[in-house]
């Protein structure tokens, strides 16, 4: 068989791969603790869960509009926009199969041939993999590492081509955790939208935030008469802890909503039903959802505290990025490098081998020198986690 040039310099998600030889070892009997894949421990809150079986039983069980339940549409419009001078207009949401589907949908609407899109480096493993899909070039832009390779204008400025379209960002980021300041992010806002640069902002870790307030600052907080075309992403896996139900969605124009819709109405159609139904209960919840998210991120927060105690502890060689957000703890590895130890691929393999540790080498973020660990699982997972990666590596 041969195959098409749409898919030849295409890889599979390490993420993904990392977790799933994680889950086929254990099921092997053997002993791993999985920090791979970013994936809250939490089970779906118990009425987001029955509302969607309740949709089940009640025979809700065919096709949505492609772009979602309209009143799924709206209350994620409200969700996105609450607290914005952005309209909370249902028109301008698209209900996709998990943010990475909105991100594919945008990034194959938006980007084509001979396109360059700007990528905040280290990045979700996943976005350069769309934009080749699109057939366009992902141009990786690294910050300095003094400020946790958060990106500035002059950053950005440096390494913008003539054909740049696009620039994506996460903030809080996967997998540095870092955040971008209101301030931050508007500069670099302004700056995309006075070249024509369509800016997506990946903010599904928008409510796993540690700092003031609720969220983190989102392109939506800021003054539309002063940025340019935005795409926002955001959805349900993470903060609703329902990444099995595959719901995500985008906030952009009504324009590319429209594009976007009709793409995903030949692929797809539609996110799953009844997992539309889940939604809808998860994000109309009022307080009693407020407290189950402040309940999770605060758990988030304390495991972000106890693997920083431990690396201190335990890896002092090891220097990390203190995450203000997201559910990862990104370090460098390189300290360990050998004859035989070459790049942050030879040490996860080590750990995992040698220690039954599954963590993702930076490879898979664009930077062999560090590795990321989940800190999304129990805190007795993390704590033995970290002392016996902590075992290995000294060795090493
Ligand atoms: N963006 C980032 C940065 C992520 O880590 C993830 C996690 N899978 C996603 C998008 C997509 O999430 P989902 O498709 O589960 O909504
Ligand atoms: N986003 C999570 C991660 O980065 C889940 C796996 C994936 O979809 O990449 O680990």
């Amino acid at each position: 068989m041969t195959y098409s040039e749409n898919i030849a310099k295409l890889r599979p998600s390490a993420t993904v791969a990392v977790s799933t030889l994680a889950k086929k070892l254990a099921a092997e009997g053997r002993d791993i603790i999985n920090l791979s894949a970013g994936e809250p421990d939490f089970d779906t809150p118990e009425p987001v869960a029955g509302a969607g079986i309740e949709g089940i039983r009640q025979g809700r069980t065919r096709y949505t509009p492609a772009a979602g339940l309209p009143e799924l549409r709206a209350a994620a419009a409200e969700y996105m926009t609450a607290g914005t001078d952005y309209p909370a207009d249902p028109a301008r949401v698209v209900v996709s199969a998990g943010a990475k589907q909105s991100l594919f949908n945008a990034c194959f609407c938006l980007f084509g041939p001979g396109d360059d899109v700007l990528i905040g480096s280290p990045y979700w493993t996943s976005y350069p993999e769309m934009v080749t899909l699109a057939r366009a070039d992902s141009v990786p832009v690294m910050g300095s590492e003094k400020r946790d390779f958060l990106l500035t204008p002059d950053d950005l400025e440096a390494a913008a081509t003539a054909n740049a379209r696009g620039l994506i960002l996460s903030s809080p980021s996967n997998p540095t955790g870092a955040v971008y300041s209101k301030a931050e992010l508007a500069a670099i806002a302004e700056w995309a939208g006075a070249r024509g640069i369509t800016l997506i902002s990946d903010e599904i870790y928008q409510e796993i935030y540690y700092g003031e307030g609720v969220k983190a600052p989102g392109a939506l907080d800021l003054d539309p008469d002063r940025v340019g075309d935005l795409v926002v992403t955001n959805g349900m896996s993470k903060a609703f802890a329902m990444t099995g139900w595959r719901v995500g969605f985008s906030y952009t124009t009504r324009e590319l909503a429209a594009r976007m819709s009709a793409l995903q109405s030949h692929v797809s159609l539609n996110a799953a039903t009844p997992s539309q139904i889940a939604a809808l209960k998860g994000l109309t919840r009022g307080e009693e959802g407020a407290r189950d998210r402040d309940r999770m991120v605060a758990a988030f927060r304390r495991r972000r505290d106890l693997v920083a105690r431990l690396f201190d502890e335990l890896l002092p060689g090891c220097s990390y990025i203190r995450p203000g957000g997201a559910f990862y703890l990104y370090f460098r590895v390189d300290g360990l490098f050998d004859d035989e130890v070459t790049c942050a691929g030879d040490v996860c393999t080590r750990v995992l081998e040698e220690a039954g540790v599954a963590i993702v080498p930076g490879e898979a973020f664009g930077d062999a020198r560090y590795a990321r660990m989940s800190t999304a699982s129990s805190d007795e997972e993390i704590e033995e986690g970290v002392r016996r990666m902590a075992r290995v590596l000294a060795r090493a």
